[in-house]
């Protein structure tokens, strides 16, 4: 049952002033290739079709270490079911991906967040494009205020502006707001503002925990984080793609695949991504890394599974009930040190 009885449950700030809250992301990436949901469009129809597998990789997560389930509206919005044809089924994906979320979050006593992301139709000198951009998060985020979400997730923007408006409708509707921006090639907001400068300004109109989200990997995203973090006051967030992206190609969408095919024509984004995944130490030390740096808000996003999540959870000194199956070389068959492994099986490691 829920740990909500016996003791006041705590939110999303008062976890995060007692140490670092993880947040696992990247249910698309996940959910593309286990073959139920589909790269391109990236619509979570998944919540309505397999709702069960949902559930199920909540579950997994808060099993590696995330103490959120974040509900999965990810491009579950207006502009997005426009493009397939599915606008009918907007209010069903969400109400249905807030209670498959509300029930894992209650059944395992974590936190629920609800989430919006980029629209794609914001622009920035529009008036009629921002007043639809407000009310696609309106709709959304009342639809989390209705499930009792903890907090919502505003995620994966690259316009400040949209962003801002994105935390203005949190916050208008009375809940903690965590605000994280994609950038993209240039380490800049899509309107050229600096991504401090950005945060800055999410900040200053009220956002609860600022950062950074998809796109860079640890590698090409930490140099911003630590320029946010001399920056801000508030909680920061820190969620990479697994990828090791370079300062060449600092996106996951700029990687080039020198042998790539002409399946993906040399770019592995999104489904030939797997040469460049970062191991789970790599987001071990990259969590390492961010909490010494004062971020407290941690996470991957596309392209990372529980091993990544169960790996940065132990870098924070936490054993997450995963780490019951954490890699014990020791009874290798050939690698192994136990006494009771014989000397021919041993020696034999170095021609394995
Ligand atoms: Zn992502």
């Amino acid at each position: 049952m829920s740990q909500e009885t016996g003791q006041a449950r705590q939110g999303l700030l008062e976890r995060l002033a007692q140490g670092p809250v993880i947040c696992a992301e990247g249910y698309l990436f996940e959910l593309e290739r286990r073959g139920y949901l589909q790269a391109g469009a990236f619509v979570p129809l998944v919540v309505l079709e397999y709702p069960d597998l949902v559930a199920q990789l909540h579950r997994e997560f808060v099993h590696a270490g995330s103490d959120v389930v974040e509900a999965f509206t990810y491009y579950a919005h207006r502009e997005k079911l426009r493009l397939i044809g599915r606008e009918g089924d907007l209010e069903a994906m969400n109400t249905h991906a807030l209670t498959i979320a509300k029930e894992v979050a209650s059944e395992t006593g974590s936190l629920l967040a609800g989430n919006v992301c980029n629209t794609n139709v914001f622009v920035p000198d529009g008036t009629q494009a921002k007043a639809t951009v407000r009310a696609m998060f309106e709709e959304q985020v009342a639809w989390a205020a209705q499930a009792g979400a903890d907090f919502v997730i505003a995620e994966t923007i690259s316009w400040g502006e949209e962003a801002l408006i994105a935390l203005d409708v949190i916050k208008s509707a009375g809940l903690a707001a965590v605000v994280t921006l994609a950038i993209h090639r240039e380490p800049e907001t899509r309107e050229g503002w600096s991504p401090a400068e950005a945060c800055r300004r999410l900040e200053d109109a009220g956002a609860d925990v600022v950062g950074l989200n998809c796109s860079r990997g640890p590698r090409t995203m930490l140099p911003l984080l630590q320029m946010i973090r001399g920056s801000v006051q508030v909680p920061m967030a820190a969620l990479p793609v697994p990828y090791r992206t370079t300062s060449e190609q600092p996106s996951f969408q700029s990687l080039r695949d020198p042998e790539g095919d002409e399946a993906t024509d040399g770019i592995p984004f999104p489904t030939a991504l797997d040469p460049f995944t970062c191991t789970r130490h790599e987001l071990a030390r990259f969590a390492a890394t961010a909490v010494a740096m004062g971020i407290d808000y941690l996470g991957a996003c596309c392209g990372a599974g529980p091993h990544h999540v169960r790996a940065m959870a132990e870098a924070l000194g936490r054993t997450p009930p995963a780490s019951q199956y954490s890699a014990d070389m020791t009874k290798h068959a050939f690698m192994g040190t136990d006494a009771s492994i014989t000397a021919e099986q041993k020696d034999y490691a170095a021609r394995l």
